[in-house]
């Protein structure tokens, strides 16, 4: 008896032990790299989930795309291997949210630069420019954003793509907001939605997907310019600059376009070149 109220009071003090280490020696409120006593440095990245050939998350728990190849190369140039990468979802309503809070230290996901973020977070970048589209079904006869008015239309809360179409080019479509790409996407497929529209890129990806493949085509509109950043908390300049570095080394041995090759190759993806550090196209 005595014996089982020593063992479950040293329980308590190794549980309470424990926790200090998870949260103690940080009061900066960036939670985004630790040094964990044995394990080494880590470094916690914000990607997207369910966006084939740009941030995808597979059933076997491994991680692909254009952003996670972007993400480890500029991780290794700050100093951390592929194995100190923690990959954290970041939705595209909670990038600017996920930044602030400190709980990952950057993000490559989707993440087009624009003002309006421009205020909450500090990018780097950019580091590919793409361009809004609609994905439809393989025989709709929907072929322009002015045949959208009436339609039900698709895309992502918090995404350029959603705020373009209110603002600019469709305002009568009735648009419905997911949390997801990947659910509009089922949603185009069950009839619930008639277009889903964000960045070329991506759905690209999607419609090369096995289970998708002929059903769907992209309509070849460039809608918007979408300049890829990498998001960074507010201030943090000395991560801003490494990060550009990173991607100019990136571009100049080859590495962007043996990226590029690899996660768009199979979606017959054309990308457009890669851009200068700097340079937004508007
Ligand atoms: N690139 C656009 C954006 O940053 C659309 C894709 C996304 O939602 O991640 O909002």
């Amino acid at each position: 008896m005595k014996l089982r109220k020593v063992t479950a009071a040293s329980a308590a003090v190794l549980a309470l032990a424990l926790t200090a280490t998870a949260c103690g020696g940080d009061d900066s409120g960036d939670n985004a790299s630790s040094s964990g006593s044995g394990g080494g440095d880590k470094i916690k990245i914000g990607i997207k989930y369910d966006q084939p050939g740009l941030g995808l998350k597979t059933p076997d728990g491994s991680f692909s795309g254009f952003d996670v190849d972007v993400a480890t190369y500029v991780a290794k140039e700050l100093g951390y291997e592929a194995d100190q990468i923690e990959w954290v979802e970041t939705k595209s309503a909670d990038r600017e949210n996920a930044l602030a809070r400190g709980d990952v230290k950057f993000i490559a996901a989707t993440y087009s630069i624009n003002d309006e973020r421009a205020q909450k977070v500090d990018f780097a970048g950019p580091y590919l420019l793409a361009h809004q589209d609609l994905l439809v079904k393989a025989d709709s006869d929907i072929s322009d954003a002015t045949d959208l008015n009436d339609k039900k239309l698709c895309s992502v809360t918090g995404s350029t793509s959603a705020q373009n179409v209110k603002k600019d080019f469709a305002p009568k479509a009735q648009l419905r907001e997911y949390g997801t790409y990947s659910e509009c996407i089922a949603g185009l497929q069950s009839g619930a939605v008639d277009a889903l529209t964000t960045d070329d890129s991506i759905l690209a990806g999607y419609a090369s997907q096995d289970q998708y493949k002929g059903k769907f085509k992209l309509a070849g509109l460039k809608l918007s310019n979408e300049n890829y950043g990498i998001g960074v908390k507010k201030g943090d300049t000395e991560t801003v600059n490494k990060i550009n570095d990173a991607l100019e080394k990136m571009v100049s041995d080859k590495a962007w376009e043996k990226a590029v090759e690899a996660n768009f190759g199979p979606a017959e993806y054309n990308n457009e070149p890669a851009p200068k550090i700097g340079d937004i196209v508007k």
